[in-house]
């Protein structure tokens, strides 16, 4: 059997920041599926001493973060932090004190290459905190998604007279560098380079490249590994349990179970050395609320989904896929798992199964692409909510029952897009506009009953005030539309 040599867990703390003992706990199941290293990207949870304006909130105390670290060493999982350093940086450059390195005023996601010499003291005193308290031998560098690469007078000026790619790499070099000056070797997503290869062959060919697919054709979104193979670089594969268009109405259990059928087997043929698995809180792209000169009083990421601990059926898929020569029999997975887990019957188990994979359709109208009728789709979820609501777990009851939650939030939504229609169209008038309100109001109170469970659910895993937070963010839509159309002043 094919073996990758690490079986690697990211794990994003961006939003939905967990609780020490939550933490604790996802270190212990991560050992039972034997994961040898996890990935954290603590982002603006980390105490970073040098640089103190970067905590949100929710940043965990030193004493935190030592206590889990070496809990996770103590039972042999290995620990390395991803650092963005390129792009994905709004929570460093909305600072005053880091707007000079800023690519553009407005879109303050990536740094300019060109003021690597200003970036490098930032991203030292970085690195030198968070290197200093994670133990494995590499150093993960995050600079994926330069969306705005060869923007600024100045990036535009070298990228014309050379290349993106040059543009791209140049930074890469002197960070690399940097990395390697601490013992550590560099690993980084492989997304840019796959795109703009031309310039690769500067980039000290010991950096690790992580290729990432969450579900498309191998090679087809960002280009093929076989240039970068040519010039001796080693392969990780990356997969996700939680990635974009998921969020809280939209669950693409089908796709994710996909993407471990076909791009494990492929990660394996290709010799790909190690296996990621991703699961992202959220986008990494932000709305923000301005003021004067676009000073930033607050971002908002876009897309907020289910939390990590409704997942654990997409981590034993992917666990059983890496561990199999045969690319993953999903289905039949499901229903085995469902039986194991659950204690319930076969046709049970099929039922569940057909739920999972009910109608994973988005619903926006706008985007041809992106829309299915949300009453097609809301037929096929009720069923699965009404399905759920049957089955009777006799074993982890709470597991089966964030499935269930997942599933009524998701209906409640598309009771809601149902609505929003009836606002959108030609015929739209007072009797509609009364009839919207009545309906509106029964989305809101079916999302209260929503709230309270999900407040229960996650009660001890996430902190009060995310909780709250999340609560309140997945009926915004219905409530400010409630508040047009009742027109209470
Ligand atoms: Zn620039």
């Amino acid at each position: 059997m094919t073996k990758f040599k690490e079986r690697i867990f990211h794990l994003d703390l961006r939003i939905q920041v967990m609780t020490p003992k939550a933490l604790s706990d996802l270190a212990d199941h991560l050992v039972k599926m034997k994961f040898t290293t996890l990935v954290i990207e603590w982002e603006a949870t980390f105490p970073f001493k040098k640089h103190p304006v970067l905590a949100n909130r929710f940043v965990y105390t030193r004493k935190e973060v030592v206590e889990f670290l070496d809990y996770c060493k103590s039972i042999g999982l290995k620990t390395l932090a991803i650092q963005a350093c390129f792009g994905h940086v709004e929570y460093i450059l909305q600072h005053d004190r880091y707007a000079h390195l800023r690519e553009d005023e407005r879109d303050i996601c990536q740094i300019c290459p060109l003021k690597i010499n200003e970036a490098l003291p930032l991203i030292k005193d970085l690195f030198t905190e968070l290197l200093e308290m994670h133990n494995s031998e590499y150093c993960y560098i995050g600079c994926d998604e330069t969306y705005i690469l060869g923007s600024c007078p100045a990036c535009r000026e070298k990228a014309a007279k050379s290349s993106k790619s040059q543009l791209y790499v140049d930074y890469l070099v002197e960070v690399v560098k940097l990395a390697k000056s601490f013992g550590k070797r560099p690993v980084i997503p492989a997304d840019m380079l796959l795109q703009y290869p031309e310039a690769a062959r500067e980039l000290p060919n010991d950096t690790v490249l992580v290729d990432w697919n969450y579900g498309w054709e191998p090679g087809s979104k960002f280009g093929p590994p076989e240039p970068l193979f040519a010039l001796g670089f080693e392969f990780w594969g990356s997969l996700s349990l939680r990635s974009g268009p998921d969020n809280y109405y939209l669950h693409t259990f089908e796709k994710h179970l996909k993407n471990y059928h076909d791009f494990i087997p492929y990660a394996k043929e290709k010799g790909y050395s190690s296996v990621v698995l991703t699961s992202f809180s959220t986008s990494g792209i932000y709305g923000f609320e301005w003021d004067a000169f676009y000073e930033t009083v607050m971002m908002h990421p876009v897309r907020r989904v289910y939390p990590l601990n409704g997942f654990n059926i997409l981590m034993a898929a992917f666990v059983k896929a890496c561990d199999s020569n045969e690319p993953l029999d999903y289905q039949q997975f499901i229903v085995d798992y469902a039986i194991r887990r659950f204690a319930i019957s076969e046709s049970e188990a099929k039922l569940f199964k057909d739920s999972l994979l009910a109608d994973a359709s988005p619903v926006y109208k706008p985007k041809v692409e992106f829309y299915q009728p949300p009453a097609k789709v809301l037929a096929s979820v009720s069923q699965a909510v009404n399905a759920m609501n049957a089955i009777i777990p006799h074993k982890n009851r709470r597991e089966f029952g964030h499935f269930r939650l997942m599933f009524a939030i998701r209906e409640t939504y598309l009771k809601f897009k149902l609505i929003e229609e009836t606002t959108e169209v030609d015929s739209f008038g007072d009797a509609e506009r009364i009839r919207a309100i009545a309906g509106l109001e029964e989305v809101l109170a079916e999302e209260k009953v929503h709230a309270k469970t999900y407040k229960a659910y996650m009660r001890g895993y996430l902190h009060p005030a995310e909780i709250k937070t999340e609560n309140s963010w997945r009926i915004r839509k219905p409530l400010l539309l409630i508040e047009r159309l009742s027109r209470e002043r």
